[in-house]
C-alpha cells in the first residue's frame, strides 16, 4: 500500500459506518469503535462493532431505516444499546 487514503464515512443516526455501512472494515481498513465509543461517553474496548440495519437513503441522501422510514429510529438504530450490550459481551470474553 503505497498511499493511506482516508476512508469515506456515513452517519446514521450520530453513528459512524464505513461506507460499506460497517463499523468495523477490513476491506477499507476502517474502525469507527473508537469514535462511537466516545460519542456515547464509553471508553473504547474491543467489542464486537454495532451492524446498520438494512437502510435506504432518501432524496437528500440522508440514510433511513427501510422498516420504518425514519433517519433517527431508535428501534432501527439503537446503537447505545448495541454498544452496551457488545460492551457487556466484550467484558464477559475477558476482551479488554
Ligand atoms: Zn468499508
Ligand atoms: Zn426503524
Amino acid at each position: 500500500m503505497a498511499e493511506v487514503v482516508a476512508p469515506s464515512t456515513v452517519e446514521i443516526n450520530d453513528a459512524v459506518f464505513c461506507s460499506h455501512l460497517k463499523e468495523v472494515c477490513q476491506e477499507c481498513d476502517y474502525d469507527g469503535r473508537e469514535e462511537n465509543d466516545s460519542f456515547y461517553g464509553f471508553e473504547t474496548t474491543d467489542r464486537d462493532p454495532i451492524e446498520a440495519p438494512a437502510v435506504t437513503t432518501n432524496k437528500d441522501g440522508v440514510y433511513q431505516c427501510k422498516k420504518h422510514g425514519s433517519a433517527e429510529c431508535n428501534q432501527c438504530f439503537g446503537w447505545k444499546k448495541q454498544i452496551t450490550r457488545a460492551r457487556t459481551a466484550a467484558k464477559k470474553a475477558g476482551r479488554k
